[in-house]
């Protein structure tokens, strides 16, 4: 991607998620990555979450109110050329996000595309959303999406489908298309009998695959924030949703060739290489 020039304001784009106060995963993945991709991170705040490398204790959540403020005050003056969604905790909060990005322009078919990766749960099971917030991912969130981004155990709690393989894993990127995403992602890294981790990237048409080889490390908390991250940051730069998800591809195993140990459980993955 172009690297910000002196002198020169670079683009913008917003994150709509939860911080991590191990510094590993949510908004400090997002605006580390962005800030890599030489994009200028904007942050609206969903959650606060209690969480280390061995994983979240607990958290809590802004007031949908302010969530949805966050997010105009920054197009009102800033402005985007993309956004990103992460851990919205609950239907208030998705509601809210969905009613503020209607109001300013972000989603599929605006200007400003939109990534929504649905956060249900950290790598260690913790919730990240309310169980009752699973039908507002459905109805309100995806609709909105420009792309959507789950992983496995994501796609078996907003879809019903276990994906095991090729053909579940078509079936779960339609049914994802269906909800009203644009795009959708059916990401293969948590697919542990596959050799590769290859994303199958559908656009109601066509079916398109991107491989990449699947790395042994225990290190790689972030990982599906840093691929939506890079994925909003490219798009942001003008690159068509094939594109960008190659770049976000490369970025992340990049990403996971370079993460490292970090307090008692699992490392980040690391955008700073
Ligand atoms: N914490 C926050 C705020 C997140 O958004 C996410 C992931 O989306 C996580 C934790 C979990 O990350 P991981 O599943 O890589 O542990």
């Amino acid at each position: 991607l172009p690297l910000a020039e002196q002198g020169h304001t670079p683009i913008r784009v917003l994150t709509i998620a939860g911080t991590d106060s191990g510094g590993g995963a949510g908004i400090q993945a997002d605006s580390r990555t962005m800030a890599m991709c030489g994009v200028h991170a904007c942050v609206a705040v969903a959650a606060v979450t209690v969480q280390n490398s061995v994983g979240v204790s607990g958290f809590h959540e802004i007031p949908p109110e302010t969530v949805a403020a966050q997010v105009r005050c920054v197009v009102d003056d800033i402005g985007v050329a993309a956004a990103k969604t992460g851990m919205l905790a609950s239907t208030e909060i998705i509601e809210a996000v969905a009613d503020v990005c209607s109001e300013v322009g972000i989603g599929r078919d605006t200007a400003v595309p939109l990534v929504v990766d649905p956060v249900c749960a950290s790598m260690h099971g913790d919730p990240l959303l309310h169980a009752s917030a699973l039908e507002a991912v459905r109805s309100a969130l995806i609709p909105l999406a420009t792309v959507v981004t789950p992983n496995l155990d994501e796609i078996r709690l907003i879809t019903g489908i276990e994906v095991v393989d090729d053909r579940t894993a078509r079936q779960a990127a339609e049914a994802l298309h269906g909800l009203g995403a644009q795009w959708s992602i059916v990401k293969g890294g948590h697919l542990r009998t596959s050799e590769s981790s290859t994303d199958l990237l559908f656009d109601g048409d066509r079916f398109l695959e991107f491989p990449s080889p699947r790395l042994a490390t225990g290190n790689d908390h972030g990982g599906g924030d840093t691929l939506a991250a890079a994925l909003a940051s490219a798009l942001a730069h003008g690159r068509s949703v094939p594109d960008a998800l190659a770049f976000a591809k490369e970025w992340v195993t990049k990403c996971l060739e370079w993460s490292y140990d970090l307090g008692h459980g699992h490392g980040p993955v690391n955008p700073l290489w």
